[in-house]
């Protein structure tokens, strides 16, 4: 019997800037890898760039991740407060001769690489510290701290079976001598998250493919400390809607905003899932249904370009197929900061309204012209709003005032006015829809009236002067 091994996945963020869609795809599949595989999904801060992490940033992460619903089981880890573990793991290459000090200056290694870059060559370490069986080192340099590479091996490649990228082979030739700590010994970049992902028992490491090129130098520092390789897979770049690398310096949202934008956590899983993904044709799914179907073998190969307009259908798709009572939660919490305080008829009011919203922005703020006060468009005022349907606006008013308030008694009314003045239904129903709902596009008017109460209907018929 084959022994499965339980599935450990991380997020690995750096907090250099507001998370954006582009970058929170990379939690979404480990995520998705380890819930439907039973497994452990770890969050993981990657703060050693002390310029540029920040505290904010890290909000933004966590808050998220907390709103698409992408619970991690364990973290968030702080790289920083691991910085005694890696020199311990550092002590430990150097003690089996992984690692060998560096004394080149500086200015050494800007003229060796101006010398590879004049003669055509790649730039690159020339590994003149690195030690060998019968070589002389140069003498050591007085007063220089040294960095400490990593001594890579010079023969043979680096192999990895890319659960996106398929076989990937490395040449070691192609590999110079990395720099794992500073001169002042703190670890470098490529050996933190080495020493990451082994203390996390990661087995499937999933992340952007701008870091192909770090795996081959992350994989050989696996092999010195005589650890297990995880799978890899490396996911191809999300584009803007100009074709660009997404990034916030080209105007990408922090992932936060999308929720004050209105847009449902769910419709947001779905629509990045396919963002870089997919399950045949399938377009609309639920998160369980992702769960269900989410596989690593069908990652997408080529970048996925970023379209709002799409995201807008698609969380209209998930708002429809919301229960009118769900909706009216997350409308309550739209309207709070307007001051505006939903009732018993917001259900009904999401009810009437989610079929042309595709936000729950939108539908908040058709929610709020039940609520607090409307200004008619003026265009369409004076187009609906004429001297000749004032008789039949005043006429309303008097039935509206006495009938009962509901729908069949409402519709009734109005039938009547249409009678009495040899009027049809939109000569009567454009105006009433512009003084009531501030605009003559609205659902069934006796539908809509019977939502509001009869005091604001009586005002704003009367705002009409009629
Ligand atoms: N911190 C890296 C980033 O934000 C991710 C590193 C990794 O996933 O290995 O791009």
């Amino acid at each position: 019997m084959t022994h499965i091994q339980r599935t450990r996945t991380r997020f690995a963020p750096s907090p250099t800037g507001f998370i954006h869609l582009g970058n929170i795809r990379s939690a979404l599949y480990p995520w998705a890898f380890a819930r439907s595989t039973g497994g452990d999904f770890i969050l993981r801060i990657e703060d050693t760039d002390l310029d540029r992490s920040t505290q904010a940033a890290v909000d933004v992460i966590i808050e998220s991740m907390r709103w698409l619903g992408l619970n991690y089981d364990e973290g968030p880890f702080y790289q920083m407060q691991r910085m005694d573990r890696y020199r311990a793991v550092l002590a430990e290459l150097q003690a089996t001769g992984h690692v060998y000090p560096c004394y080149m200056s500086v200015a050494e290694l800007d003229s060796l690489r101006e010398r590879q870059m004049a003669a055509k060559e790649k730039p690159r370490y020339d590994g003149t510290w690195r030690p060998a069986t019968g070589k002389t080192l140069p003498p050591v340099p007085e007063g220089v701290r040294p960095v400490l590479r990593f001594l890579n091996p010079q023969s043979g490649s680096v192999v990895w079976e890319d659960k996106v990228k398929g076989r990937i082979e490395i040449s070691n030739e192609e590999l110079d001598d990395l720099v794992i700590a500073r001169p002042d010994g703190t670890p470098t970049y490529n050996f933190c998250v080495v020493v990451d992902d082994i203390d996390m028992a990661i087995t499937h490491v999933i992340r952007g493919d701008d870091h192909v090129n770090n795996t081959p130098r992350q994989i050989n520092i696996f092999h010195a400390l005589r650890q297990p390789v995880p799978v890899y897979a490396h996911l191809p770049t999300v584009l803007n809607e100009q074709g660009e690398k997404m990034s916030k310096r080209n105007g990408a949202k922090p992932v936060t905003q999308y929720a004050a934008e209105g847009y449902l956590p769910d419709a947001m899983v779905n629509y990045l899932a396919r963002l870089g993904w997919s399950h045949g044709d399938d377009e609309i799914f639920s998160r369980e249904q992702f769960l269900q179907w989410f596989n690593l073998d069908h990652l997408g190969k080529s970048a996925a370009q970023f379209d709002e307009a799409k995201l807008r259908w698609v969380n209209a798709q998930h708002l429809k197929a919301m229960s009118d009572d769900a909706l009216a939660a997350l409308v309550a919490a739209q309207l709070q900061p307007r001051a505006i305080h939903g009732d018993a008829r917001l259900p009904a009011i999401c009810g009437l309204f989610k079929d042309r919203c595709d936000t729950t922005l939108a539908l908040a703020d058709w929610a709020a012209r039940f609520y607090a006060g409307v200004t008619p468009d003026a265009t369409e005022l004076q187009q609906h709003v004429t001297e000749a349907i004032r008789p039949a606006l005043a006429l309303l008013a008097d039935k509206f005032a006495t009938c009962a308030w509901d729908k069949s008694s409402i519709s009734t009314a109005l039938k009547e006015v249409l009678a009495a003045q040899a009027l049809k239904m939109p000569h009567l129903a454009m105006p009433v829809r512009v003084l009531v709902m501030g605009t003559a596009q609205t659902p069934s008017l006796d539908a809509v009236l019977a939502l509001c109460t009869r005091e604001i209907v009586l005002a704003r018929l009367g705002a009409g002067k009629i």
